[in-house]
């Protein structure tokens, strides 16, 4: 496998700055990989190799004529493929988008292009960002580079895969209620889910608009921190962007102990439920945050409990908002009935009944029902309390600590199949990390090492809203004491791809 494709963000770009690599030769090294592995893996639903290439030679070009360039140009990226991207195809995978090319590019991948990232391609995901393990995508699941018969989480598998799989040193995903930081924790891979309002949403396809987030995904906190400045930062074109600058996130990485920090674990969140290996992962993380000098406090987050239940109602009730706009009248798949009169009801029944998958149709019915005249008050009104009450739960939390912790995810990656006919089961993935996108906190997922399964599991640390440093300096500490024990980054072993595929990458 190539160097070029094992280093991170950080080390490309000073080896771009120092002019000891070109960025083409960065992207193609990336277009080569994607190629190698990527039909196995499946993380991309398009490459787009000829824009990438475009754009490094622009990079390398500008750096040529001693242009004055952002840290990251010429360090290729991967964008989830809910993020729209002006002339190249985003579907949200989803049939209903299949084909569809957007007039214009979001914020953030405006940012992308104007600090001379290439693109490499969209990534796959859950249709419209509904689940936690790319099963549900139109276009066939996402497969986890450390085992392939195990799903890489969701909604944003596609982007931690491709991290994961060395397809990409950086990646965008969006989290409406553990979307970045489940699939890190899956893949051992690094995710952020920025506050809420500190990256912009303008471009994003929304999924629940009070809840969604887009952040960075990569191998090393520094990496993300490096992704998250750039596309962090007041939109005026989103209308709840906060106006405050990100923070200084890439100097927080540099803390070299946490002493004075405290460092509260949610009783609520980690115990039953949660697989031996995961506990024992984290706990032992926790020694090591203790040896940084972090004081470890217990907090109680006693409305945590009700969370998910809380989630399952705004979320489809805002979803089946966002999503009445597909209707097969102004863009994407339109489906006209195959006999009977041609009416504007009878062409949006076909045209949902075939563009949208299971799951997004179940939800929009949640969504639609728990709106209804007569049904407002016991289910969305009863959520929003319980929201409410999540939100005094973190500022009483945030009183004992200065950041909360849990595992990311109650499990490690599970088996294709296994969850897909209970989505109860499905749901209970993102029962760690949803209370933050209910209160809009930020949230990291650290990789914290292998569990007993041989599979990665993933820390979590959340921050009081527009603290996103503070996860940062938490990360960060950790990492360097973990890859101090293990001698390596724990996404320098190799990830298991089939052996042909493996024996390929080592030739
Ligand atoms: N898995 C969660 C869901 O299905 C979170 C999705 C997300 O963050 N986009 O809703």
């Amino acid at each position: 496998m190539s160097e070029l494709v094992t280093a991170t963000a950080a080390q490309l770009s000073q080896r771009l700055r120092a002019k000891e690599v070109s960025a083409v030769e960065v992207t193609q090294a990336h277009l080569d990989r994607i190629a190698q592995v990527d039909g196995d893996v499946h993380a991309f639903l398009h490459v787009n190799a000829d824009e990438a290439l475009t754009t490094a030679r622009d990079v390398d070009e500008r750096r040529a004529r001693g242009e004055e360039l952002h840290p990251l140009a010429g360090v290729p990226i991967a964008v989830k493929d809910v993020v729209v991207t002006k002339g190249q195809p985003t579907t949200a995978a989803s049939k209903m988008l299949e084909g569809w090319l957007p007039p214009y590019d979001a914020t953030i991948v405006e940012r992308l292009r104007a600090a001379g990232l290439p693109i490499l391609g969209k990534t796959n995901l859950d249709e419209f960002a509904m689940g936690s393990s790319t099963e549900h995508s139109a276009f066939g699941p996402t497969r986890n580079p450390w085992d392939l018969g195990r799903i890489p989480g969701g909604s944003g598998g596609g982007s931690a895969a491709a991290v994961a799989a060395y397809e990409a040193p950086l990646a965008i995903g969006t989290d409406t209620g553990g979307s970045i930081r489940q699939p890190a924790a899956v893949t051992g891979s690094v995710g952020v889910k920025p506050t809420y309002g500190a990256v912009s949403r303008y471009g994003l396809i929304a999924l629940a608009s009070s809840l969604d987030q887009a952040g960075p995904v990569s191998r090393t906190v520094l990496d993300s921190a490096l992704l998250h400045e750039l596309i962090g930062g007041h939109d005026p074109r989103d209308s709840t962007s906060l106006p405050d600058p990100v923070g200084d996130l890439v100097a927080a990485t540099e803390s070299l102990d946490l002493r004075g920090v405290r460092v509260g674990v949610v009783r609520e969140l980690g115990d039953e439920g949660y697989q031996t290996g995961v506990r024992a992962s984290f706990t032992a993380a926790l020694g090591l945050l203790e040896e940084a000098g972090a004081e470890v406090v217990e907090v109680s987050c006693p409305s945590f409990d009700y969370a998910l239940a809380a989630y399952y109602l705004i979320l489809p009730a805002e979803a089946s908002s966002n999503l009445a706009k597909f209707d097969g009248m102004r863009f994407g798949l339109r489906v006209e009935p195959e006999d009977g009169p041609l009416t504007a009801e009878r062409v949006m029944a076909a045209t949902r009944g075939a563009g949208f998958g299971d799951e997004v149709k179940r939800r929009i019915i949640l969504g639609t029902h728990a709106l209804s005249a007569g049904y407002y008050d016991a289910y969305y009104g009863s959520a929003q309390q319980v929201r409410t009450l999540i939100q005094r739960d973190f500022a009483a939390a945030f009183e004992q600590a200065d950041v909360l912790v849990s595992p990311t995810t109650p499990t490690t990656a599970f088996r294709f199949g296994e969850k897909l006919d209970d989505p109860l089961a499905m749901y209970l993935n993102d029962v760690a990390t949803i209370p933050a996108n209910l209160a809009g906190v930020p949230g990291i997922s650290v990789p914290t090492g292998l569990s007993d399964d041989g599979l990665p599991v993933g820390f979590q640390a959340l921050a009081p809203v527009r603290e996103d440093a503070r996860l940062y300096r938490i990360g960060a500490v950790l990492e360097r004491l973990l890859d101090e024990r293990r001698g390596h980054p724990l996404l320098a072993e190799a990830p298991q791809l089939p052996t042909t595929v493996a024996q390929e990458a080592n030739r």
